[in-house]
């Protein structure tokens, strides 16, 4: 059984450690690699290879650093292929899904590519007589990253690419679940030419994070994953007064006015909701019909029953397995919850599975009606292929029913109506907004910008707010002065 390296140092090379975690295939629950529990010294050894990088990686000229980016998305995209099937494998994604996973990490690095310019100071001339003042932004020093599993490629992608682009050197721990992408994208990067101890990647888990929250020199961490670890990752990281942006769960909610386009509706409620089997943080996982449009929760209750999971390599398939038989079991429980609780199920996904593949973790599409927000199956974020249905009178009541709810993630409006989308995107406390659009993940030079119990932190990921995150700004007031504008003693604060 093939055992995953980590990077330290330029070295990509075996652990050490005697600690073992087994990466499965979701499909079968057969194990495709172990994945090292990097020890303490390693740790250790990744950190200060970071820090000793950045000495020498600050000073690399910007633009030849943006070279490194150009480099890595060209190999990227010639091998954007091969890391989907590898992505496939060990996500069981479709690979069409894989792909999307790899492309819009890619798109990541293009903009960190832009880097120069998104780095640009201020200037002005004059402040006071002879006086300007002018602002640069520097690199922070080693930045550590946690990433979950469900997007392997696109993840670690919104942020080492970044961090590293603005001079920074950074520590990954990718999710123990699904390692073989992230250290695929690192070979990459190696060969686009980043130097040794620029990137660092580390295994493991709880331990071995806490570990890196603690190090002195880690300056700020980004993480992204669920609440309770989220919760527990910005406390940590700012009671050891190192910056820190956390993204976290979702609850999102698409609101269909009665005047939307239906068919519109239907096709991309299906794939919002039960794409990638449910385990996207921007999934649309409840579906508020506002007066008659509730005529069409039974055909779309229909199109989404007409999904197929299967294998990644399945063209007719609509999603995949589920990540692991925990989250399979937690999915069906809760699906148990909702019936018990007195929702309507009007698709029950719960027994299902792929012929020859009845070890994988499936769990088929399932669509509640008559759901209420007292429900668990509405409280809690299912991350399954499950879209809850729910009736309200008015855009006002929907508006009410998104802002109660204590995720801010993604929310999307169907309607035909300006003012109506005008009201919704002004009053909706959601930090992303769709227009007739489901899932709107904003390309990277905007931010990616959850509110609410979906993110801890103010500076958010890519885009501009990733630069302002893993830089600090310097500002300068200088004075040049020959013999004539030599000035007097100054007894106050003010410039003169
Ligand atoms: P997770 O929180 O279980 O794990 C995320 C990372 O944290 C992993 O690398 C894991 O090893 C580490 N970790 C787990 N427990 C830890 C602990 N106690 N202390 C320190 N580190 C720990 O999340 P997951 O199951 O991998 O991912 C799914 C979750 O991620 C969902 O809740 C989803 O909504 C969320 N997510 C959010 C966004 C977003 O942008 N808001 C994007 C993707 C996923």
């Amino acid at each position: 059984m093939s055992k995953v390296k980590q990077l330290i140092n330029g070295n990509f090379e075996f652990s050490a450690s005697a600690d073992f975690i087994s990466v499965t295939n979701p499909a079968n629950n057969k194990e495709i690699a172990q994945l090292p529990v990097t020890t303490d010294a390693e740790i250790s050894a990744a950190v200060e290879s970071a820090k000793q990088a950045f000495e020498s990686w600050k000073k690399v000229p910007i633009s030849e650093r943006a070279r490194v980016m150009l480099r890595y998305q060209h190999l990227l995209k010639e091998n954007h292929d091969d890391i989907a099937k590898i992505l496939s494998q060990e996500t069981g994604k479709t690979l069409e899904d894989a792909k999307g996973d790899v492309w819009r990490g890619i798109e990541v690095v293009e903009q960190a590519a832009n880097v120069a310019s998104l780095m640009m100071g201020e200037t002005v001339e004059n402040v006071a007589t002879n006086i300007d003042t002018y602002s640069m932004i520097q690199p922070l020093g080693v930045c550590f990253g946690i990433t979950p599993f469900n997007f392997p490629a696109m993840i670690p992608l919104w942020m080492f690419p970044m961090a590293i682009a603005c001079g920074n050197t950074f520590v990954l721990k990718p999710s123990e679940q699904d390692p073989l992408t992230p250290m695929k994208l690192a070979e990459l990067f190696a060969q686009a030419g980043a130097p040794k101890g620029v990137l660092n990647i580390v295994h493991g888990g709880k331990e071995q994070v806490n570990t890196l929250l603690e190090h002195p020199d880690i300056k700020a961490v980004s993480f992204v994953g669920s609440v309770p670890v989220g919760q527990h990752i910005y406390r940590t990281a700012t009671a050891n007064m190192k910056r820190a942006q956390c993204f976290a769960g979702a609850k999102n909610h698409s609101v269909i006015m009665p005047d939307a386009n239906k068919q519109q509706v239907l096709n991309n409620l299906v794939g919002a909701s039960v794409g990638a089997a449910g385990q996207r943080c921007m999934a649309i996982s409840v579906a508020v019909f506002v007066g008659e449009s509730s005529e069409w929760i039974d055909e779309l209750a229909a199109k989404i029953g007409q999904v197929k999971p299967g294998l990644w390599d399945d063209k007719e398939a609509g999603f995949g397995p589920l990540i692991s038989p925990q989250a399979k079991a937690r999915v069906l429980s809760l699906i148990e919850q909702g019936k018990k609780e007195g929702a309507t199920c009007l698709v029950d996904g719960s027994d299902f599975s792929v012929e020859g593949h009845e070890n994988g973790n499936w769990v088929g599409p399932t669509v509640f009606t008559n759901v209420n927000a007292e429900m668990q199956i509405y409280q809690q974020e299912i991350f399954g292929p499950v879209l809850c249905c729910m009736r309200v009178d008015s855009l006002a009541d929907a508006i009410a029913l998104v802002n109660a709810n204590p995720f801010g993630n993604g929310t999307s409006i169907f309607t035909s109506s300006g003012a109506v989308a005008r009201n919704y995107q002004s009053n909706v406390e959601v930090g992303q907004v769709g227009i007739n659009v489901p899932i709107p993940v904003p390309l990277p030079f905007f931010s990616f910008t959850g509110w609410k119990n979906s993110f801890y932190g103010d500076l958010h990921a890519y885009g501009k707010q990733a630069i302002r995150f893993y830089t600090e700004t310097k500002t300068i007031t200088a004075r040049w002065f020959d013999d004539e504008t030599v000035s007097g003693p100054n007894m106050t604060i003010n410039l003169r």
